[in-house]
């Protein structure tokens, strides 16, 4: 068969020659040792968790090593395309302050340009075409009912599916029958002719599972589909080659299609990456663990963790610890310390699933949280309030002053040990509501409404706002005198019996009339933020 005359039919006209490609992509001028990795997500609109920690990874490794980062969107399956994904990227990891050196919507160096699939597809054809001329790709006529049909008739007989070997029914198709076939205008697809053989296996050293066996390949795979564009596996090929990529880490969901891989650089005559597979992030449900699902678990969106209000270094330290066996102990080690500085290596990633836990992650949050100043505290509220807080929310930030004041009490900063109390962005707002808004429900008074009213009105005809805490506490225990509570705790605890409860519950009565909660920072400051009209207001309406 005249290959060159099949390729000049099946992709015609001039295309630039290989060399040219070679010469307008050359090796990147970075020195020795220095890593270029990406991340080459599918415009799908959903980013995930998995995605992060590949980012993560890739983020590191290059940036560590002096090398590059960059963003490539892999557009060649439109039926996955979402409006606005690419944005949605870029924000989400911009949210976690991974940051690219070049690559779709960045910018930067353009030498390696373009960075969406879509727009490479003369590089693509042009490789089509050389392996045509070459007899390593062949046409392939068969229609989706027959590829069906071949599938079923597989996996009746229990045999691996695919197109492959005596399966491979346009492999083999006469000169002729090709011709007839292109003359009567049949769609077709332009497949790798394999010359695998999977009983043959080969040792490959993954970055991250170290040294695995690969069986060769023998799938006459589609490289270009009917509407000349390539798949995934193709097109991946030619642009780790021509931007010149030396590690790939990517999930582990495409440890299978390596031999694929693996056969198509060779057969493009290219040298290829190296590649880390990184294990899938798994959750425990019950007795079993289980991949984290999009379906079942919210907490695999990126787009979770910015609605809730993650702290973004929260986030990454969590995935840090996950990502490397020894972050743990440096962090323990270097609590302060900018994340950049700690060394990651991809043969310190998890060689089988990684257990994600939710609460692990809220941990971590506290005390992350828990390091901020009042004014960072605020500016992370802030920021989170303005993209997806209430419009009362939003009227928190105000009255600047007062915000800080809530902050640094609800903190405990300046105290002696500094409280942890929030997790993520809107569980604070949610805990500071009290301070802005006037309380809708109370927690359970743990007294009779008359005592409770005669607290209230008790407190209220002795309460001066320019009282100091002592002054203010003096109070209360005269309140709890007058109504049969023990003013002194050690009264109480001498001889619980003969009160009705101790200064404590006193207090408890006002904390809970005053902001709807047993559980709250010191009082006294409370009413002092809140001013002594609103204090009023609240205690009497508490009566
Ligand atoms: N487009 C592929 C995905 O979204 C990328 C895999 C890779 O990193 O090579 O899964």
């Amino acid at each position: 068969m005249n290959y060159k005359i099949l390729a000049e039919r099946l992709l015609p006209g001039e295309y630039p020659s290989t060399e040219s490609y070679e010469e307008k992509y050359p090796p990147r001028a970075l020195p020795k040792g220095a890593e270029v990795t990406r991340l080459a997500p599918s415009p799908t609109g959903f980013i995930h968790l998995g995605n992060l920690f590949v980012a993560i990874a890739n983020e590191r490794i290059a940036h560590q090593s002096g090398g590059v980062l960059y963003l490539r969107i892999e557009d060649t399956d439109l039926k996955r395309k979402v409006e606005g994904a690419v944005e949605a990227v870029k924000n989400a990891l911009r949210y976690f302050d991974i940051k690219f050196d070049e690559g779709a919507e960045i910018g930067g160096d353009e030498t390696y340009a373009p960075w969406y699939q879509r727009q490479r597809a003369e590089i693509y054809r042009t490789y089509v075409k050389k392996l045509i001329e070459e007899g390593r790709a062949y046409p392939c006529f068969c229609t989706e009912e027959e590829l069906t049909a071949l599938r079923e008739e597989q996996t009746a007989k229990k045999e691996v599916t695919g197109y492959y070997g005596k399966y491979a029914r346009c492999r083999d198709l006469t000169e002729e029958e090709i011709y007839q076939k292109l003359d009567e205008g049949k769609p077709f697809v332009i497949r790798l002719r394999s010359m695998g053989d999977p009983a043959v296996k080969h040792k490959f050293h993954d970055e991250i599972k170290g040294d695995i066996t690969v069986p060769e390949n023998d799938q006459d795979v589609v490289i270009l589909k009917s509407d000349g564009i390539p798949t995934y596996h193709f097109a991946h090929a030619i642009d780790d080659h021509f931007m010149r990529t030396t590690l790939v880490i990517r999930g582990e969901e495409w440890l299978a299609s390596l031999p694929i891989h693996i056969e198509l650089f060779e057969a493009l005559g290219f040298g290829r990456p190296r590649y880390g597979h990184n294990c899938s992030l798994m959750k425990q449900d019950g007795e079993t663990r289980r991949k984290l699902s999009k379906r079942k678990d919210p907490e695999l969106s990126l787009e979770f963790y910015r609605k809730e209000g993650y702290f973004a270094r929260a986030v990454k330290v969590y995935m840090l610890t996950l990502l490397n066996s020894n972050f743990e102990e440096w962090y323990l080690k270097n609590p302060d310390a900018p994340l950049e500085s700690f060394k990651f290596s991809a043969n310190k990633m998890s060689k089988s699933g990684t257990l994600f836990d939710l609460d692990k992650l809220n941990d971590i949050s506290k005390n992350e949280l828990a390091k901020l100043s009042a004014e960072e505290m605020c500016a992370f509220l802030k920021a989170w309030a303005d993209e997806y807080g209430t419009d009362a929310q939003k009227g928190y930030f105000a009255d600047g002053e007062k915000m800080l004041k809530v902050l640094t009490l609800c903190m405990g900063i300046g105290g002696k040990k500094r409280r942890k109390d929030f997790t993520t962005a809107s569980q604070a707002m949610e805990y500071i509501k009290y301070f802005f808004e006037r309380p809708q429900s109370h927690e359970e008074y743990r007294c009779d409404g008359e005592t409770r009213r005669a607290l209230l009105s008790g407190f209220l005809t002795r309460y001066d706002p320019s009282d100091d805490a002592q002054g203010w506490f003096s109070k209360v225990k005269e309140v709890a005198a007058e109504n049969g509570f023990a003013a002194e705790m050690k009264d109480y605890k001498a001889a619980s019996e003969a009160y009705k409860g101790s200064v404590a519950d006193v207090a408890e009565v006002l904390r809970i009339a005053t902001t709807g909660r047993v559980n709250t920072p010191d009082l006294w400051t409370i009413q002092q933020i809140l001013g002594e009209e609103e204090t009023r207001a609240r205690l009497k309406a508490a009566q």
